[in-house]
């Protein structure tokens, strides 16, 4: 019944059927779980002699209803709404159909904003339909969903007021303990009432249960992966006090506090026959490289093997430099490895060869880490560079190339709240980078609209004179029909043709071939090119200390994260950064970068970026919208660790997940999108 396509509805034909599955609605279940965005209350139904401004719902007699015509496109329909009390005028716009469909003797439920327009006091454009116990548009708590073309709120609730049967009849998914003990409504009352609430503290019941659901599903699969993840063996990994200090000794710089307290929490962890599960959050230069590279030393230096991955080639290649540098003192270097893409097949065979050998100990890599045939008989551990970059599927082939399970660090610039994480990466170990090496100067940051481009360029020139050099972002490489933002081929022109003529220019996207992207870094490395405009494929990790100029076209195309991590590339040497937040208009800008001005703080900026777009979006688990939580309120903290505690008791009580077919379903689903392993 629940998969019932929804023409099996009353009043659902293919053509609604077919709008319907824009908005990802292909069945019945699908229908029931569309949740409505907000709430606007008309439950009140008022006496005409009494009624104020706002909305408001009047039960009466609709009469001397006259449609016509003011002008060419233009139809005013207009009626008198009377009850025992008094009359009101009402007012349909381009609704011509209205006047021939009012029956006189009928009572109508009449809801709609009560207001004056055009010095009278009307209802413009109310819901209307005849006075019932069970009416779906007016009189009552109306919810409102997000809508495509063709379908309004209207048609929805109507619908969904035909399957109230069904969803009353669906089954409990949770054990009666945890309702009991949590004081939860039932699934189904609380699916009827998220659709069709009574009072306001319907919703909250509601929303309360659904989203405590979300959160103990989530709870529950990470919990189970973890203690599954718990029973696995790996490699226990020494930790020589000697070599840690000799590598110390050695570094250019001092660590910080933070970074020697994650370092130290890893090697306790690979001390240890079980796998580490550790993700390490610390924004954009928080120096999280070098992090890394401490823990592999310790693995090397086993005789084990360490493969880093990263989300492009640019990057890769330049943490094989870093880490060559880094190794180089020890007498190590010589065990590190690279395996790109773009690399010949000849010398890809000789990487793999080695690597198979166990010549090379330590492979840093992109995708092509992957491949097949590539074998690391004695990798025993597993790092990944801005994990959010990678699907579930890629980090579990690579942890499958260890004949034991490997150790797990994922590094990510992404700054997640606290509760998210929780949520989210359950079975992780998480370690906060909070502290940012040295006196770096925080970025200053402008919104600039075109037409204060002028004064922008000035400063720009005054930059680039210095000998600094400049990114400039755009959202798309070439000119599109679809979006009207500058494309990285347009500015490009635009800026070598004209703004910065006298200025080597160099463009880089990821339509380019590997080779000719990496000629294009490299050269800009080398000061050889003076502005690089870009995509975004130069918005992870890359490091560029000279540059300090970022220009970001058409910035309110961008998430606030992408923003800030785009914003990272500059500002990593001891020299003051500038980035220009570029307006595709002169609209007002919007609160998203406002705050990008203000902040300079990662983890600050993400709580925001949270509760402006919703978690899915930000952590780049939108590609699975099952992780996204839509009715658990990220902040509700007690809802968080209630249904957390809960998922642990289920576990300790030995509950039967098979008992719960809807609950062991979607714990199924989410171990396999939500799992490490
Ligand atoms: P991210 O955390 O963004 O990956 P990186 O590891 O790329 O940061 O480090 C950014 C820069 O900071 C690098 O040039 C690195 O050498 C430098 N760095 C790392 N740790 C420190 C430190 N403790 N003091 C000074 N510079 C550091
Ligand atoms: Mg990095």
């Amino acid at each position: 019944m629940l998969n019932d396509s929804l023409t099996t509805i009353k009043g659902v034909g293919p053509e609604l059927e077919n709008k319907f599955s824009l908005l990802g609605v292909n069945s019945i279940f699908d229908l029931i779980n569309y949740f409505p965005k907000r709430y606007e209350d008309y439950s009140v139904v008022s006496k005409i002699s009494e009624i104020k401004f706002g909305k408001v719902t009047i039960k009466g007699h609709v009469r001397d209803a006259k449609g016509r015509y003011v002008r060419r496109g233009l139809h005013i329909t207009e009626a008198v709404l009377t009850d025992e009390s008094g009359s009101i005028k009402i007012v349909w716009f381009n609704q011509p159909y209205r006047a021939n469909a009012i029956k006189s003797s009928a009572e109508y439920f009449v809801s709609g904003n009560f207001e004056l327009s055009n010095n009278r006091l009307t209802i413009m454009n109310p819901s209307m339909e005849l006075a019932s116990d069970f009416p779906a548009n007016t009189a009552r708590i109306l919810p409102v969903y997000k809508l495509t073309k063709g379908i309004t709120s209207n048609t929805i609730r109507k619908i969904v007021r035909e399957i109230v049967p069904i969803i009353r009849k669906i089954d409990e998914s949770m054990p009666e303990w945890i309702l009991r003990e949590s004081n939860l409504i039932s699934r189904s009352q609380a699916l009827e009432l998220i659709h069709f609430p009574e009072k306001s503290v319907d919703i909250q019941r509601a929303q309360e249960r659904l989203g405590f659901d979300e959160v103990f599903e989530l709870s529950l699969a990470s919990l189970l992966n973890k203690n599954e993840n718990n029973q696995e063996h790996s490699l226990k990994i020494e930790f020589k006090q000697e070599l840690a200090i000799e590598f110390v000794k050695n570094l250019p710089f001092e660590l910080t506090q933070a970074q020697r307290k994650v370092v130290w929490q890893i090697y306790k962890d690979i001390d240890l026959s079980k796998p580490m599960n550790r993700m390490v959050e610390g924004d954009v230069g928080s120096g999280k490289t070098v992090v890394a590279t401490m823990a592999a030393l310790m693995v090397i230096s086993e005789g084990y093997q360490v493969a880093f991955m990263a989300p492009t080639e640019i990057l890769a290649r330049q943490h094989a430099q870093t880490i060559y540098e880094l190794l180089k003192p020890l007498g190590m270097s010589e065990k590190l490895g690279l395996i790109v893409g773009s690399m010949t097949s000849k010398e890809k065979q000789y990487v793999k060869d080695e690597l198979s050998l166990g010549n090379i100990k330590f492979i840093v890599g992109t995708h092509a880490l992957i491949e097949e045939n590539v074998k690391m008989e004695k990798l025993a551990l597993v790092v990944i560079d801005e994990q959010q970059r990678f699907g579930v599927e890629q980090r579990k082939k690579l942890m499958s190339k260890a004949t034991e399970m490997p150790h797990f660090l994922s590094l990510t610039a992404t700054p997640i709240p606290r509760s998210l994480a929780l949520t989210f990466f359950g079975e992780l170990d998480v370690s906060i980078l909070d502290e940012k090496p040295n006196i770096r100067k925080p970025i200053i940051t402008e919104i600039v609209s075109p037409n204060t481009k002028l004064e922008m360029y000035k400063n720009i020139n005054s930059e680039l004179d210095k000998g600094h050099q400049m990114f400039v972002i755009c959202p798309l490489i070439t000119d599109s029909a679809v979006m009207d933002a500058n494309s990285v081929e347009k500015i490009y022109k635009q800026l070598s043709e004209k703004d910065f003529k006298n200025r080597n220019i160099a463009m880089l996207h990821g339509k380019m071939k590997g080779d000719e992207k990496n000629k294009i870094m490299q050269d800009f490395i080398d000061k050889k090119t003076d502005i690089l405009v870009s995509t975004t494929v130069i918005e992870v990790g890359v490091d560029v200390p000279n540059s300090t100029v970022m220009l970001i076209e058409a910035a309110d195309r961008f998430g606030l994260a992408q923003l800030h991590q785009l914003r990272g590339r500059i500002g990593r040497g001891s020299d003051q950064g500038y980035c220009y937040l570029m307006l595709s208009d002169s609209s007002a800008p919007s609160p998203r970068l406002r705050a990008l001005v203000s902040s300079n703080d990662g983890f600050k900026l993400a709580e925001l970026d949270l509760s402006l777009r919703g978690p899915g979006a930000i952590y780049g688990v939108s590609q699975h919208g099952e992780l996204d939580l839509r009715m658990a309120k990220l902040d509700n903290l007690t809802l968080i660790k209630n249904a957390r505690k809960r998922a642990e008791e289920f576990i300790n009580k030995n509950n039967d997940l098979k008992q719960y077919e809807y609950l062991y379903n979607r714990v199924k689903k989410l171990r396999i999108i939500s799992n490490l392993n």
